[in-house]
């Protein structure tokens, strides 16, 4: 049964019920990795520093994995980011190979970009609920029915919907692009995530139809949860990521990307913050704002369940070892067929020029 979704798209209840399947059999696979002792940290860095000289590789690290890996990349001379930080740093760098420690779409969008370097993950395992619940041929049709509609895709999608985008966006871009595009009197066709989406749609004015899917960590935030919070801390400022539902949104006193919230942290004069969104990001947050305090916004309110708790499960599928195994033997190589890849290298690039023109 399909219903028109408030907010301008189409809600396919069999496809969710699918997805929301399609998810925990992803997520029943991801077994976390243990973690390792002191010792083992230790051996495993100093060997992970050796292979990465010997192979002239770089690590290029999303803030939300683990703490071990965002300081392996930086004593490395790696990179850690947001995925369109990451996207740039590994297009530019000049590694051999990239070893790309987050989710697979972005292993594929650094392969991509460096079409000529050896891009590695720690794991293939590690995808994105945004991604498996947006498959091509679906988002095709949908396209399809739509040929007067901008498709702008968020980079949380697979090299496949990538390519039959016209835009791929990052969180710290999409307004900007939406913006751009509205003044141009272009009515937008938005993939994959609904609160983002409704978010920019409400920030831009645009004519927007939406794609129905979640992230399973922002999606966990609870508006009643975080208004209690805020009463126990009436001077914390509340920053939140777009992808957090509207409920939370509403109570923020910023909404942005990862990057955009750790600046928002430093330039706010508040000396304590709640966050919504993954707790990989308190490291770099307590790095650039030492002298602050940073609480994670509640992710269990009335009846929820929470299945992430403010902690992405695939992007803690990547650890030390399978780093260190994948750098040595080559394995969990990204590849991705070359016509898929130039044709989504076309959206990739234009976010990338839009994104040089306006600095973002
Ligand atoms: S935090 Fe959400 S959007 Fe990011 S990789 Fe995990 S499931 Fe995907």
């Amino acid at each position: 049964m399909q219903e028109i979704h408030p907010v301008g798209g189409i809600v396919d209840e069999g496809r969710l019920i699918a997805d929301t399947l399609l998810v925990k059999q992803y997520l029943d696979r991801a077994v976390q990795p243990d973690a390792p002792s002191a010792r083992e940290r230790a051996e495993y860095r100093g060997a992970i520093m050796d292979l990465l000289e010997r192979r002239n590789a770089m690590i290029v690290a999303h803030y939300y994995v683990d703490a071990d890996l965002q300081e392996l990349a930086e004593e490395s001379g790696g990179f850690v980011g947001d995925s369109l930080e990451m996207a740039r740093f590994g297009r530019d760098c000049a590694a051999d190979v990239l070893i790309v420690a987050g989710v697979r779409f972005m292993g594929e969008t650094a392969k991509i970009l460096s079409p000529d370097k050896i891009v590695l993950m720690p794991t293939l395992e590690a995808t994105c609920s945004l991604d498996v619940a947006c498959p091509v041929d679906e988002f095709s049709r949908f396209c399809d029915a739509h040929p007067d509609h901008a498709v702008v895709v968020y980079a949380n999608t697979s090299a496949a919907v990538k390519a039959r985008a016209d835009w791929v966006v990052t969180s710290s871009i999409a307004v900007d692009v939406v913006d751009h595009l509205a003044a141009e009197g272009r009515p937008v066709l938005w993939a994959p995530d609904r609160h983002l989406g409704a978010y920019i749609e409400r920030v831009t004015g645009a004519e927007m139809l939406l794609w129905d899917a979640a992230c399973i960590v922002h999606e966990e935030f609870k508006a009643r949860g975080l208004q209690d919070l805020i009463q126990v801390y009436p001077d914390a400022a509340v920053l939140a990521h777009p992808e957090s539902p509207y409920g939370v949104l509403e109570l923020a006193d910023f909404v942005g990307s990862t990057t955009q919230i750790i600046k928002a942290a430093k330039e706010f004069p508040n000396r304590r913050f709640i966050v919504a969104t993954d707790q990989g990001i308190f490291r770099k947050l307590q790095m650039e704002a030492p002298a602050k305090e940073f609480i994670v916004a509640p992710t269990a309110g009335n009846g929820a369940e929470c299945r992430s708790c403010a902690s992405c499960p695939w992007m803690g599928l990547n650890s030390l070892p399978d780093m260190l195994e994948s750098l040595k033997n080559g394995s969990n190589e990204v590849l991705v067929d070359k016509q898929l890849s130039r044709q989504a290298m076309v959206p990739l690039r234009r976010m990338l020029d839009f994104a040089a023109n306006s600095r973002s």
